[in-house]
């Protein structure tokens, strides 16, 4: 499958600082921040600095440095956040995932007791 990355989507600009953003935590490899709209007490995006657009596409084409590191940051959010109760991973892909921003990111979605998923 081919991937084309629109560098103008609202994550490419936070990552450019044209648009600020809640940090959560930074590094070389990637950004996490707490979602404009939350969904629950806890509620943080971790992003890849590289341009890929969905998790299959990062997972299959960034480097290995590059997905490690982005896991790091989502170790970093686990131990900074207070999700010591639980939590859900969600990345949203494309049309049928509901996928709004073209920018590969995972919610980090917690605080609070949620519903089973896939209600729709
Ligand atoms: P998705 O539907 O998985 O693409 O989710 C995109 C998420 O990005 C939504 O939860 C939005 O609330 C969030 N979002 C959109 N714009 C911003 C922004 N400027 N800062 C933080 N979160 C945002």
């Amino acid at each position: 499958m081919e991937y084309t990355y629109d560098d103008q989507n609202i994550f490419a600009k936070i990552l450019r600082g044209e648009i600020p953003n809640d940090t959560v935590y930074e590094s070389d490899y990637a950004l996490a921040f707490n979602d404009i709209n939350p969904q629950a007490p806890v509620h943080v995006l971790v992003i890849p600095k590289g341009p890929y657009v969905s998790l299959d596409h990062f997972a299959q084409h960034a480097s290995a440095g590059e997905q490690v590191g982005f896991m790091q940051a989502v170790a970093k959010v686990c131990e900074l956040t207070d999700i010591a109760d639980g939590f859900r991973a969600v990345c949203n892909t494309r049309a049928h995932g509901v996928q709004d921003v073209p920018h590969y990111h995972m919610h980090i979605i917690g605080g609070r007791q949620l519903g089973r998923m896939l209600q729709g």
